[in-house]
């Protein structure tokens, strides 16, 4: 009888958690560990990939597995970087592109499980630096990825408007009240990354989202599950 009771309780612990987790989302729209699995076996596209393994040479600052974000605290528990098979291919495009310059990518974020974007929403309560979690992110979809560019001989960022996650006006796409070599930074990055699929933010200079973005649902498998 006590082990009946025990049970029940967990349950409704359980259901009461997922319940809350999908309190802005049906969470029919959000895709799970077991279906994604299902999925991948026949559309290999929908695969979260690591962007190291197409592009080796890619460098990776998670600032959200470090305290070094607006949230101030580390919201992976892992330093990496997913997207989608089809957007890691055209990352290996602009790299390429890029390294034939002496210049290279970045990665501050990309693949991002759908409960950290709730985490943010809650925190902020705003939409226009975070996304609504009605309808999740394009980072949820594995399709966004926030960026910049660096010289690879010195290893250092080239200089942007501002710096990343600033929730600053001056980090919009086409801010005009910069040096001249912030606004030719920019539109470099802007260039390149059009030209191989992808569109940039409006209000933010480092956030692009991979053109195909609609075909991918909003996820929620943490990094670990993934590994
Ligand atoms: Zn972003």
């Amino acid at each position: 009888m006590k082990t009946l009771l025990l049970v029940i309780i967990c349950l409704t612990v359980f259901s009461h958690v997922i319940a809350q987790q999908y309190k802005y989302i049906d969470s029919n729209k959000v895709m799970r560990l077991r279906d994604y699995q299902k999925k991948i076996a026949d559309s290999p596209d929908y695969q979260l990939v690591e962007i190291k393994k197409l592009v080796p040479n890619i460098v990776l600052d998670i600032r959200y597995a470090t305290r070094n974000n607006f949230m101030h605290k580390a919201m992976y528990k892992l330093a990496k970087a997913y997207v989608r098979l089809p957007v890691a291919k055209a990352l290996k495009e602009v790299e390429d592109e890029l390294n034939k310059q002496g210049l290279g990518l970045k990665i501050f974020d990309a693949y991002r499980p759908y409960a950290v974007t709730v985490s943010f929403y809650e925190l902020v309560k705003d939409t226009v630096f975070v996304a609504s979690p009605r309808r999740g992110s394009r980072h949820n979809r594995g399709c966004a990825i926030d960026l910049t560019i660096i010289n690879l001989k010195t290893g250092q960022d080239l200089d942007m408007p501002t710096p990343f996650d600033s929730f600053s006006v001056k980090a919009a796409d086409n801010y005009p009240n910069l040096s001249k070599a912030k606004i030719a930074n920019r539109e470099m990055l802007k260039t390149v990354m059009e030209a191989h699929g992808f569109k940039i933010n409006k209000s933010e200079w480092w956030h692009y989202d991979y053109n195909g973005y609609s075909n991918f649902p909003v996820m929620d498998i943490a990094f670990e599950e993934l590994n």
